[in-house]
């Protein structure tokens, strides 16, 4: 039972465990959205019994979020690049996908930095091999940047389930989209929000 967690003006913050959903509950930093959901969560509570559906919830009142910088693995880059070489265009499973070092680590390029890995297909990784993408002719479709403040983006592409609940939400309960001075991030590569 996943648990969304809202900022007080309704932005995804995180996914926490239903144990700290019970602690910001009993300490009252966080409110249900409406009340039909607080009554379910009550009702699960007293029999605990875990739910099944994304149970979502907002804060009371506005916390400082401090800048997360996630690490340049794997699964955040196939994210990032929403699993699409970044030579060819072509998208494809995890599976089917590797993580290009843009200047290789042989020729002096950085091992594990967001700028320096790409995702690339098998094929394009093959023919870039040891070079530089320009001595094979190969094109960055866009320049690799770390992923910092668009952590709810990638949080709602890591929980599909959340991402659902998220947007039945804005549909339902948010009379207009998020402000544009505070975007969900989906487009990821424009820096957004404050600071
Ligand atoms: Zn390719």
């Amino acid at each position: 039972m996943p648990v969304l967690l809202l900022s007080a003006s309704l932005q995804p913050l995180n996914v926490i465990s239903r144990r700290r959903l019970v602690v910001l509950l009993t300490k009252e930093r966080v409110a249900f959205l409406d009340d039909e959901a607080r009554r379910l969560v009550a009702e699960e509570l007293e029999q605990r019994r875990l739910g099944e559906g994304v149970i979502v919830v907002r804060l009371l009142r506005n916390i400082v979020v401090p800048r997360r910088m996630l690490r340049p693995n794997r699964r955040n880059l196939l994210l990032r690049d929403d699993h699409t070489c970044q030579y060819c265009g072509v998208r494809g499973t995890p599976a089917e996908l590797t993580i290009d070092h843009v200047v290789p680590v042989s020729r002096g390029g950085a091992p594990s930095t967001w700028e320096n890995q790409v995702v690339a297909c098998k094929r394009c990784n093959g023919r870039k091999a040891n070079h530089l993408p320009s001595e094979v002719s190969l094109k960055l479709r866009r320049a690799p940047r770390p992923v910092v403040q668009e952590y709810a983006h990638l949080l709602l592409l890591r929980y599909p389930e959340v991402r659902r609940a998220y947007e039945e939400l804005v549909r339902s309960v948010l009379p207009a989209p998020p402000a544009a001075s505070e975007p969900l991030g989906l487009a990821l590569g424009a820096p957004s929000g404050p600071g």
